[in-house]
């Protein structure tokens, strides 16, 4: 990736070439509105019924229950709050839910009288159905467990989750936030016994502004406007960016291996260099997202091996004090500390390289050891 070495794809991911071509080239027959009733617009509307069925299909949902939005934020949003009637009730969510989450059930408290609840997770950043219930009653109208989580790459068994919240809440809806594990593990939103099942374009190598929510329940609508989407998401739609949104799925899908092959090259290489690291969250295996590493470096500050590794033109992410100070929530929820050491991410995608993985391990190594000897750690 020219002079970066980029391994922060659980933030975003550079779009797959193929893919930016491929929505360009539509973009000159399918530029139609596909509400037209003219041969254009019929073109476009053809090519977004397409898509909608392919990206349903990925994840086992029907066609009519995929919604397009511009993002997984949007549409988690979508999902909390259009989940929430006019009575108030109770919401519980993760502790380690993604903020697209957390300030939509915010939201819920602060202008809607609703009361939230916080579900716990074990020292790996999963959610245990004793956790659940710990919070979960019969006063819970809305559950959001995700399925991966973006920091430290736990996987929630969602199926398990489903079924201790329907016990203790039979009218709850479950909202699931999937953005980071479609694509990398089967996601199949029956068997997960979800609600609400949220996606977006950009982590998988496609294109920024748009994302997906598939939905078995009724939702009221966050946009209103013309009509598009079936009523529940108004904006004239582009048959390209939905193309692009099924396009990048199925890719992602089918190179899954390559992403869990750099990751694992990547800690060998990184446990048998930095001396004393140690991973964070699941081992890698079943509990685990196939592209995520999250390690912590004991004895060094995070923000100064972070800088160190972004001069040296390695892009990774902070698991702490990055921006303005704050200890990660997703690290606190473990029971984990600022002092414990410095926390890395660092997620592979699918044009990260051997060479990439080996450069890195060696640089993250230098810049340790150099960090070490500055501040005089043993
Ligand atoms: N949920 C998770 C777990 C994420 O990692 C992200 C990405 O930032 C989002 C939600 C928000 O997705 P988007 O950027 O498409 O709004």
């Amino acid at each position: 990736m020219g002079e970066f070495i980029y391994l922060d794809h659980g933030a975003t991911t550079p779009l797959d070439p193929a893919i930016g071509r491929g929505m360009l080239e539509r973009e000159a027959t399918w530029f139609g509105n596909p509400a037209s009733l003219h041969p254009v617009g019929r073109a476009a509307g053809r090519a977004l019924d397409e898509a909608r069925a392919r990206l349903a299909e990925a994840i086992g949902g029907a066609a009519r229950e995929l919604v397009f939005t511009a993002g997984a934020t949007e549409a988690l949003g979508m999902a909390v709050l259009g989940a929430a009637g006019e009575r108030p009730g109770r919401v519980a969510i993760s502790a380690v839910e993604h903020a697209a989450v957390r300030t939509a059930a915010q939201r819920l408290v602060d202008e809607r009288g609703w009361a939230l609840d916080v579900i716990p997770v074990d020292s790996e950043g999963r959610v245990q159905p004793e956790g659940l219930a710990e919070v979960v009653g019969p006063e819970t109208r809305i559950v959001a467990v995700m399925l991966a989580n973006n920091e430290v790459g736990a996987i929630n068994d969602v199926a398990a989750l489903a079924k201790q919240m329907r016990a203790r809440a039979p009218r709850a809806r479950l909202v699931v936030d999937a953005v980071q594990a479609v694509g990398k593990l089967p996601v199949d939103v029956r068997a997960l016994d979800a609600d609400c099942v949220a996606l977006t374009g950009h982590k998988l190598h496609g294109p920024k502004g748009v994302g997906a929510l598939w939905s078995r329940v009724a939702l009221r609508p966050l946009l209103v406007g013309g009509g598009q989407e079936d009523g529940r998401r108004g904006g004239t739609q582009s048959a390209p960016l939905a193309w692009a949104l099924a396009e990048a799925v199925a890719r992602q899908r089918a190179e899954a291996g390559h992403l869990v092959a750099m990751r694992d090259r990547l800690w060998a290489r990184v446990e048998a260099r930095v001396a004393g690291v140690h991973l964070t969250g699941p081992a890698p295996g079943r509990w685990r997202l196939g592209n995520n590493l999250h390690v912590c470096v004991p004895g060094l500050p995070g923000e100064p091996l972070f800088n160190a590794l972004a001069a040296a033109g390695v892009c990774v992410s902070t698991g702490s004090a990055c921006r303005g100070g704050a200890f990660s929530r997703v690290l606190a929820a473990m029971g984990r500390a600022a002092s414990d050491g410095a926390y890395l991410r660092l997620t592979t995608g699918r044009f990260t390289t051997e060479a990439e993985v080996d450069t890195a391990a060696d640089r993250l190594a230098a810049a340790a050891a150099e960090l070490r000897a500055l501040l005089g750690v043993g």
